[in-house]
């Protein structure tokens, strides 16, 4: 089938060509176009004449084109799902062994070339999570494939992100799509360690599956000691700790769900019950509560903080606010674990962040570990934009 073209800007493409981005904005294409809001369509050099990707079009938002393919002519429909799916499976498993971790994000939106789609496997129940318009239309063909690559047991739909209303979407669905209605929780395994994921009523999909590989990180340094894990969500964290060793873990969530849900996961994983303790408070007035010394490792995965570039300084001063509050109650030689989701912090920005922290307290972070995201949460070095976790080691020293 034809589908409808849309030209590029003539004083742009040069750029677009050498940049291989895959979002065009408004200024990119000639306007008007026929092409409707969520439609696939072709994009042409200026010349008329020369192909030069093909995704899907939204005049509603300030990205006017999500680029699916730049193979001419590629056909996207179930076949193209499946191929990419299989693909995508190959490369995550590679660095998976199946019995000791069967939970990973399979489809990772524009990192993964497929923009406004997240899809994650929990074994053999997936869980997806569409941002746009032009993907929403496609749903029925992701659900297909889906099927046919893995044979799952459940397909079910958490979009209910924010994000799809700058796209124009007026619903974000949590729904059934395919097998059977999941009840209760499901059991998963990260490296050996069990954890129970609720994808129904649960933060995103179920589980930060985007921390796997620095919760194991962490064991190399809980051992024997009394860890503190703030914003600790289902208790990922203070289990692997509490696993390496840790004398006591105590997690602090302001969710009332969640730290029951942290309690079941270290029955499950048959952590002593002396050895956990889970608080249902704000971090930052637990963090104010805390007397010098009273742990030896802290870890603060908050919620992201900055969300756009207007919320940068306030979202900052949140950062500091907790990192400064948790070294003044670290000792000498404590560790500090501190990490941030949000794309809109840099490197350089979450650096100078701990170091005015350390200077407010008087001491001196030394820098034992940075680490970023995991290889099934990958960024294109032509999409910078889908950087965004930050996860800083540092010991507090004079
Ligand atoms: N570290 C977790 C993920 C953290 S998600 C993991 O590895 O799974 C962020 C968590 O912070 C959520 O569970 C949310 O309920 C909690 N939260 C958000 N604001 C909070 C606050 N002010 N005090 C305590 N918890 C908070």
């Amino acid at each position: 089938m034809e589908l409808k073209k849309i030209y590029l800007n003539p004083e742009k493409e040069l750029a677009l060509i050498k940049l291989r981005h895959p979002w065009l904005f408004t200024d990119a294409v000639q306007t008007p176009t026929d092409a409707e809001d969520g439609e696939l369509c072709d994009i042409y050099l200026s010349n008329q004449k020369t192909f030069f990707a093909r995704g899907y079009y939204n005049s509603k938002s300030k990205i006017v084109v999500r680029i699916l393919t730049r193979v001419p002519h590629e056909h996207v429909d179930q076949k193209f799902f499946e191929k990419r799916f299989r693909e995508l499976k190959t490369q995550r498993e590679q660095f998976i062994d199946p019995e000791q971790t069967n939970a990973y994000r399979l489809v990772f939106a524009e990192s993964d070339q497929l923009p406004g789609l997240i899809v994650d496997k929990y074994d053999d129940v997936f869980v997806i999570q569409i941002h746009t318009l032009g993907m929403d239309r496609l749903k029925d063909l992701v659900v297909e494939a889906l099927r046919n690559v893995f044979q799952p047991k459940t397909i079910y739909e958490r979009s209910d992100a924010q994000v799809r209303f700058l796209d124009g979407l007026t619903n974000n669905p949590s729904q059934l799509l395919f097998g059977e209605e999941p009840t209760g929780e499901i059991m998963v395994k990260e490296h050996g360690i069990s954890f129970y994921v609720d994808i129904v009523h649960g933060q995103k999909t179920g589980l930060f599956l985007d921390q796997r590989e620095n919760r194991k990180a962490l064991q190399k340094y809980a051992e024997g000691k009394l860890v503190l894990n703030c914003f600790s969500y289902t208790g990922g964290f203070s289990v692997s700790a509490a696993l390496a060793g840790a004398s006591k873990v105590v997690s602090v969530d302001i969710s009332k769900n969640a730290i029951a849900a942290s309690e079941r996961n270290f029955i499950l994983n048959k952590v002593p019950a002396g050895k956990h303790e889970g608080v249902v408070a704000d971090v930052f007035d637990y963090l104010d509560s805390c007397k010098p010394g009273s742990f030896d490792l802290i870890v603060l995965d908050p919620p992201a903080f900055v969300k756009n570039n207007k919320s940068i300084k306030k979202g900052m001063a949140g950062y500091l606010q907790i990192n400064e509050a948790a070294l003044r109650i670290l000792p000498e030689n404590g560790i500090l674990v501190s990490s941030s989701c949000s794309s809109y912090v840099t490197d350089e920005m979450f650096q100078k962040m701990l170091t005015i922290a350390s200077h407010r307290t008087g001491c001196s972070l030394k820098v034992l570990e940075v680490r970023h995201q995991p290889f099934d949460h990958p960024f294109n070095l032509d999409f910078p934009e889908g950087k965004y976790l930050k996860f800083y080691v540092v010991q507090k020293t004079q």
